[in-house]
């Protein structure tokens, strides 16, 4: 197996949430790989930006809850180096949205959590069986252990 050149690290920011993002962070050290972050806005209602569902992180949001989701991710990005170019919100289904992104931007492994805030009961999340069944690249569930 080749090494991995892109990998995406997908982030709900569930409790367990920090052993995905070490992992993948460890990954893309070993590979030496780019490293990119997705978070999917499924619960805050989509307004009218005039740039379509992908949110352009440098321009100015004058919603509250939004600008909270991207703070979010400006923080893990600058934790783990990964540069603004290659974080991404997006609003739409996190299953459909992690694999459109994952295509477009040519990415070789997502990471993923093997449960989130949608698959607590669950050996496997909805999020997480639809990523592995259906991305056209390799996808690394990391196992989450409920507390
Ligand atoms: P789930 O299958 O929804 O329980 O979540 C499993 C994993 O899918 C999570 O640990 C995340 O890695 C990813 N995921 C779920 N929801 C989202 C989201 N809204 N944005 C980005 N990744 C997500």
């Amino acid at each position: 197996m080749g090494a991995y050149q892109h990998i995406l690290l997908a982030v709900d920011y569930s409790g367990h949430g920090d052993t995905v993002i070490r992992r993948a962070k460890d990954l893309a050290e070993k590979y030496q790989a780019k490293l990119s972050i997705v978070h999917v806005l499924d619960n805050i209602p989509m307004p009218d930006t005039g740039y379509g569902t992908v949110i352009p992180l440098d321009k100015d949001s004058g919603y509250e809850l939004l600008e909270a989701e991207k703070a979010k991710l400006m923080q893990l990005g600058d934790q783990l180096g990964v540069p603004k170019a290659n974080r991404w919100m997006v609003w739409g289904t996190p299953k459909q949205e992690i694999i459109q992104l994952a295509e477009q931007e040519q990415v070789d492994l997502i990471v993923v959590g093997s449960h989130g805030r949608h698959g607590l009961a669950l050996l496997l999340g909805s999020t997480a069986n639809s990523v592995l069944h259906y991305a056209k690249c390799d996808v690394m569930a990391i196992r989450l252990l409920d507390d």
